[in-house]
Order: C-alpha cells, then structure tokens, then sequence
C-alpha cells in the first residue's frame, strides 16, 4: 500500500538536488561520497532518451548503481512516461519527476505513481513530480495539483549544452507559487538549469524549495569544495517567501 510522500524540503529555505550526470561516472560511489561528506540531502539524475530532447544519458539500473541514503531525485526527460515509471520506482527513485509535454496523460502518470511504494521506505512514499519546458506555460500543472508534491520549472531547454539561466524563469517560479498556494496544497517548487556559483544566491532569492545544480559542483576539478560553496550558498542565505 503506498502512502503519501512526506515532504521534508517545505520548511522555509532552499535546498540543493545536486546534479550527478557530469561526475566521474568511472568512480560513481566515491562522487556519491563527495556528495555525503558535503552533507548534501538530495542527488539528481537527468534522464534523457534522444528522443524527447537530443542528449541520451542513463536509465533505471544506472539509479539503482547508486547506493546511497540521499534522496534519489530521478528527472525524467523521455517519452511515453506511463509505461516506463515502474523501472524508475524499482530502481529506488524517491523523487520521480517527467515532462508534462511528454505524455498526453500526465494526470494518470501520476496517479500511477500515486500508487507506487517506494523501494527504499515503503513508510516514505513517493514525491510525484512534474517539469515544465521554459516554453511550456504555466497553466499547465493547474489541473494536476491535486495528484502532485513537486512542480519543477526549467530555466534551460533540455539537451542542450552550454545554455544560460532563462531570465523568464524568474516571473514562471512567481506564477508557479500563486498557483501552488491556491491548491491549499503542500507542494514544492523547483528551478532546474543554468545554475551556477554566480547566480545561486539570486536564483534561491527567487523563492523555489528545490535548487537543482549540476555542472557547477561536477566541473571535473574540484567537486568537494564547489558542493560546499554551493551548499553554503542556499543554507545562509535567503528564505523562501510564501
Ligand atoms: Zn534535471
């Protein structure tokens, strides 16, 4: 029996997912590691098919190589989700995020999920959520906040290299909380892409609960210390406005 995912991120600031697909994938365990020693809470998996955006990354067995107690927050960017959020489930995704753009029903993906028991802690259920391109508008988790607990706005466009935080984002995350208060619903809001040691303390600014973050702690150098500063950057600073 699945039971409705509790929330620990709603408690007033910004909280890191931090971004894996950019680390030494050869030495996966000792990146997690670097993550744990940081006192990260959460580890982010972009999962991309070559179909529903360009790049092709890692599926289900690459999440279930990933031994961990960090919340394993699987970011689905793939077609047909409905038929492929079971693998995600089994291979102990805590948080299952697809694209609202990917599937004519997104509303009975997450129902599906809704059911799902979560393979880490069946106690924990699962944190249904939902991205938005930067083209796709706002509207469009309206109807879906009842079966939902996170939306996640993206500030890039998926699948694409080297883009820059969208400065729209800014009035979506805005548009994006109206609606969530609305609901009367506890529901998280993320911002996803473009993130950088530059701008983290304006995007947290912003309001969202989730920060993902990705390249700019994975940069191939100095992963430990660019997840400190990171880290720093959202704990110290400002509070998310309700
Ligand atoms: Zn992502």
């Amino acid at each position: 029996m699945a039971t409705t995912a509790h929330l620990p991120f709603l408690d007033g600031r910004a909280h890191l997912t931090i971004g894996i697909n950019t680390a030494d994938l050869g030495h996966l365990a000792d990146e997690v590691h670097v993550l744990e020693d940081a006192r990260a809470e959460i580890v982010h998996i972009d999962v991309m098919d070559g179909v529903f955006c360009p790049m092709t990354t890692v599926g289900p067995p690459f999440i279930k190589a990933i031994k961990t107690p960090l919340l394993k927050d699987a970011h689905l960017m793939i077609v047909d989700p409905i038929e492929k959020v079971a693998d995600y489930v089994a291979a102990g995704a805590d948080i299952i995020t697809f694209q609202v753009e990917s599937t004519r029903h997104p509303h009975r993906v997450l129902q599906v999920l809704g059911k799902a028991e979560n393979a880490n802690d069946p106690a924990r259920g699962i944190i249904r959520g939902v991205a938005l391109n930067p083209g796709t508008p706002v509207s469009a988790i309206e109807p879906l906040l009842d079966e939902l607990e996170y939306v996640l706005i993206l500030a890039v466009n998926p699948g694409w290299g080297g883009q820059k935080f969208i400065e729209s984002t800014e009035r979506r995350l805005a548009e994006a909380k109206e609606l969530i208060k609305r609901s009367g619903r506890p529901i998280l809001l993320g911002a996803d892409g473009g993130v950088t040691k530059d701008n983290i303390a304006r995007v947290a600014a912003m309001g969202p609960n989730l920060i993902v973050t990705g390249s700019a702690v994975f940069d191939g150098k100095t992963p430990a210390e660019n997840a400190r500063y990171m880290l720093e950057q959202v704990r110290g600073g400002a509070t998310v406005t309700t």
